[in-house]
């Protein structure tokens, strides 16, 4: 990809470093972005679905606003739907360079993928329309795929360095450190570009706190959480350990929306953790998803970049396995879960209920106050779950009316981003150096509520770029 005739063919116009947001600005997901060197590298840093609103079918199926066989690398932060779901579009479409990421982010996009895959098919069929990539597409993603470890010195392309930092997100998530260090309108020129991708709520039961980055000159940062704070940890694993005596004690079902990756385990591991300590009976736990199933294989095997605490335990014994799980691997043992008897819990995908296992548990057991639904992490716009979160009274599910009478709770110190004041904390370690930050990955009201923020308390250039945006990187 990097023939000199090609090169000169797409020398960047005004020998600049720019930067075009291509995704994920007025929106949580869809994560896009293009970094094009003096020279006309092109670099693009993950590459997701949108997902939830009304029109994000449409969004995915439209063109790329580059060639994608124009593009030289792909960095994949990790490996969210979000920030990795339209890479087989992006290789059907002609892109043909490296795609690095972590080792970990590497295991768990193939089998986010294979899943996505099924997901897609199945969606596109019923809807009667091509699907947005096929089986072919996912193994060729991986055909020029290359892990690189955190913390190693990796020149990417002639100028252009490489650092990997850990964001504390999910296993294996990446902040990349991007330096540019050479020449632009002739001159000598060195610029460093952090893009944050997800940026975790740190602690977390199972990794090491989000590092902090000190030297950036320009910072792509996520803002999910942007205008809003969460409760502190010690505070989330004592209403766990509630919500889950009360379902006991009323001899009810607990049904958990759950996100396969990540929370999952740190949830299994939490629970382990309270069932050892006697502060909980043993007591029916159905883990209900066969992606959560082959996540969590993997976090069995890759499980250095663990956290101290999480690193002792897991040497000690299996640490997402315990007295009482049980796991149910296929439809026909999911449908049975409704003839055991409470009290119990079920644990199933998707974590929004925008499909999976969970959406017939809801249907089953949403109706009984008895009955809890617990929420865990980030509803998006449009989904069923954002509808229950929000405590409508009547959904939909699948053409079946269903009113709502379960108990609604939420624990968001269990999400998996960091809250706006943890983000101000964040940019302000490096808030001498940087100068933009450009606040993307967001809602937009939450996007504009942190970059004023950011104005305001640490006194930086903070900017929410539209879709399309390019800005020059002076
Ligand atoms: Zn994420």
């Amino acid at each position: 990809m990097t023939n000199s005739n090609m090169q000169d063919n797409r020398v960047n116009k005004d020998g600049k470093l720019t930067l075009t947001f291509c995704g994920g600005v007025g929106s949580v997901t869809g994560a896009n972005f293009l970094l094009t060197g003096p020279d006309g590298l092109n670099i693009l840093v993950d590459c997701g679905l949108e997902q939830g609103t009304h029109d994000s079918d449409t969004h995915n199926h439209q063109d790329f606003i580059y060639k994608p066989a124009d593009c030289d690398f792909l960095l994949v932060t990790h490996s969210h739907l979000d920030h990795i779901g339209r890479i087989p579009k992006l290789v059907k479409e002609g892109f043909s360079g490296i795609i690095y990421s972590t080792p970990e982010t590497l295991e768990l996009t193939k089998v986010m993928l294979e899943d996505a895959l099924k997901i897609a098919t199945q969606d596109a069929a019923r809807k009667n329309v091509p699907p947005l990539y096929e089986e072919k597409d996912v193994i060729d993603s991986f055909k020029n795929w290359k892990a690189i470890e955190y913390h190693k010195n990796f020149e990417l392309a002639p100028n252009y360095s490489l650092y990997i930092k850990d964001s504390g997100h999910i296993l294996g998530s990446a902040m990349f450190e991007l330096t540019y260090n050479g020449t632009a309108d002739g001159k000598k020129y060195s610029r460093k570009i952090v893009f944050t991708g997800d940026l975790g709520n740190s602690p977390t039961p199972l990794l090491h706190d989000t590092e902090k980055i000190t030297d950036a000159d320009y910072l792509v940062m996520e803002s999910v959480y942007g205008d809003k704070n969460h409760e502190d940890s010690g505070t989330r694993l004592e209403k766990l350990k509630l919500a889950l005596l009360d379902n006991y004690h009323r001899n009810g079902t607990l049904i958990v929306p759950s996100f396969s990756l990540e929370k999952t385990q740190e949830v299994l591991f939490e629970i382990h953790k309270l069932m050892d300590n006697k502060e909980l009976p043993t007591m029916r736990i159905y883990l209900d998803s066969p992606l959560a199933l082959k996540v969590t294989e993997i976090y069995r095997r890759m499980k250095k970049d663990f956290n101290e605490e999480a690193t002792a335990d897991s040497r000690k014994h299996d640490i997402f396995n315990f007295q009482g799980l049980r796991i149910s691997d296929s439809s026909e043992q999911s449908r049975l879960i409704a003839k055991e008897p409470n009290p119990k819990v079920i644990m199933a995908g998707s974590g929004m209920s925008n499909g999976g296992r969970i959406v017939h548990h809801e249907a089953e057991y949403l109706g009984d106050s008895n009955n809890t639904i617990l929420f865990l992490g980030y509803q998006a716009v449009g989904t069923l779950g954002r509808k229950i979160s929000e405590g409508s009274r009547e959904v939909d599910i699948n053409g079946q009316k269903i009113k709502i009478k379960a108990k609604i709770e939420h624990i968001d110190g269990y999400s998996s981003h960091k809250d706006s004041d943890h983000l101000i904390e964040f940019v302000n370690d490096t808030a001498e150096t940087v100068k933009k930050v450009f606040v993307v990955m967001g809602e937009t009201n939450a996007s504009l509520f942190l970059a004023q923020r950011l104005r305001d308390y640490d006194g930086v250039n903070a900017v929410h770029p539209e879709e399309g945006d390019t800005v020059v990187l002076e």
